[in-house]
C-alpha cells in the first residue's frame, strides 16, 4: 500500500478516533544516539518508524496544581494527580497505544510494539531524567519518548528537561509505538526555540529543590537527536525525587510521611533509604505517586500558559 496513503490513515485515526493534539512520525536512525538497549532497532530489531503522538494536559487538571501550590487547597491534590499526571492520562495513553497497535497490525500486517507510557514508568531513571518518572527501582522508560517526540517534529527539548509544544509548553502526555512499516517522516521542527534559557529561568527559579541548575551555572547535558545537539539543564534527578514523591512534609502535602531525605544534594544511597521508609501508597494506580511538584512543567510560559491560567488570574505567577 502507498505509504503516503497509509501515513495519512494513521495520522487520521490518531486524531479522529483517539483525540490526539499531535502526531510526528520519524524513521527509527533518528533515535540511533539513544543508549544501547533503549534504541527503537534494540527493541522491535525490524523498526522502521516511530510514531509519537500527544494529548494536551485538561487545563483543569493543571489548574488544580495551582490551587494547591498557591493555595494550600490541599483537597485539590487527588484532581491533578487523577487527571493531569498520573491516573486518567496514562492509563487513556497507554490504552491509545494499544488500539493503534491492534490498528497497525490488522490493516497493514507487520509488527508493532506499543512503548509503555504511563504507571510502570514509576522507576528511577538511567535513560531519562524526567521527574516524573523518579521512584525507587532505577530502571526508566523503555525508549526515551521525549527525545522521539523531538525527533518526529512535534516537540523541541528546553532547559527543564521536558519536551515543549509550541501549543501547550511542556503540558502534554505523550505516547509512542514503533513499527515496521515504512511511512512518511516529519521534520524535526529547527525553527525559532521556544525556550530561551539566557532569558527565562523560570524552571529554575521555581523549583524547591534546586535541581533544574540555571544556564549560567554551566551545568548542562547534552542530547543528540536525529545528528543534533541540544544543551538543557543538568537536572538533579535526585534531588527532584524528594519533591516529586513527597519525601519531606514541606512537600507531601495531606499525605505526610515525615522528612525522609535531607538536605537539597541527596546521594543514591540517601534515596534509596528514604523508599525502604517510605509507606506503599495503595490508593494509586502508581505505589509511589509523584504528584507533589512538577512546578517546572505547570509554570513553564511556552504555549498557551498565559493565555489560559495567567490572564485569567487562575495562577497569580
Ligand atoms: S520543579 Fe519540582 S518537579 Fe521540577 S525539577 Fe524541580 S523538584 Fe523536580
Ligand atoms: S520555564 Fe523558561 S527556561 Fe524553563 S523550560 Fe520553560 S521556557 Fe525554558
Amino acid at each position: 500500500m502507498d505509504k503516503i496513503i497509509v501515513t495519512r490513515e494513521i495520522k487520521n485515526y490518531l486524531y479522529k478516533e483517539h483525540g490526539m493534539d499531535l502526531v510526528g512520525i520519524c524513521p527509527a536512525s533518528a533515535l540511533a544516539n539513544e543508549p544501547e538497549g533503549y534504541r527503537p532497532t534494540d527493541i522491535l530489531t525490524c523498526c522502521k518508524s516511530v510514531i509519537v503522538y500527544g494529548r494536551r494536559l485538561l487545563n483543569g487538571a493543571v489548574q488544580a496544581q495551582f490551587r494547591r501550590l498557591e493555595d494550600g487547597t490541599q483537597t485539590a491534590e487527588s484532581i491533578y494527580s487523577t487527571y493531569g499526571l498520573e491516573l486518567v492520562p496514562n492509563w487513556t495513553m497507554a490504552l491509545s497505544t494499544f488500539y493503534l497497535a491492534d490498528f497497525l497490525e490488522n490493516m497493514y500486517g507487520g509488527s508493532t510494539q506499543p512503548m509503555g507510557c504511563g504507571p510502570e514508568q514509576a522507576t528511577l531513571p538511567k535513560n531519562t531524567p524526567l521527574p516524573m518518572f523518579a521512584g525507587p527501582n532505577k530502571d526508566g522508560l523503555i525508549m526515551n519518548i521525549a527525545h522521539a517526540a523531538i525527533a518526529a517534529g512535534i516537540a523541541q527539548p528546553s532547559w527543564s528537561n521536558f519536551p515543549v509544544t509550541k501549543e501547550f509548553g511542556p503540558r502534554v502526555q505523550f505516547g509512542c509505538i514503533l513499527t515496521n512499516l515504512e511511512l512518511v517522516y516529519d521534520e524535526p521542527d529547527n525553527g525559532p526555540a521556544l525556550c530561551d534559557p539566557d532569558k527565562c529561568h523560570i524552571c529554575s527559579d521555581m523549583c524547591p529543590m534546586d535541581a533544574l541548575p540555571p544556564k549560567d551555572s554551566g551545568k548542562k547535558t547534552v542530547w543528540t537527536i536525529n545528528g543534533k545537539d541540544y544543551e538543557v539543564a543538568q537536572h538533579k534527578v535526585n534531588a527532584c525525587t524528594v519533591a516529586a514523591l513527597g519525601m519531606r512534609d514541606e512537600f507531601a502535602g495531606i499525605r505526610k510521611r515525615g522528612d525522609l531525605v535531607e538536605g537539597k544534594d541527596p546521594s543514591d544511597e540517601d534515596i534509596a533509604r528514604a523508599m525502604k521508609a517510605y509507606p506503599l501508597d495503595n490508593s494509586n494506580l502508581d505505589h509511589y505517586p509523584k504528584n507533589f511538584c512538577n512546578r517546572c512543567q505547570v509554570y513553564c510560559p511556552i504555549g498557551n500558559r498565559d493565555k489560559i491560567f495567567k490572564e485569567t488570574g487562575l495562577s497569580k505567577y
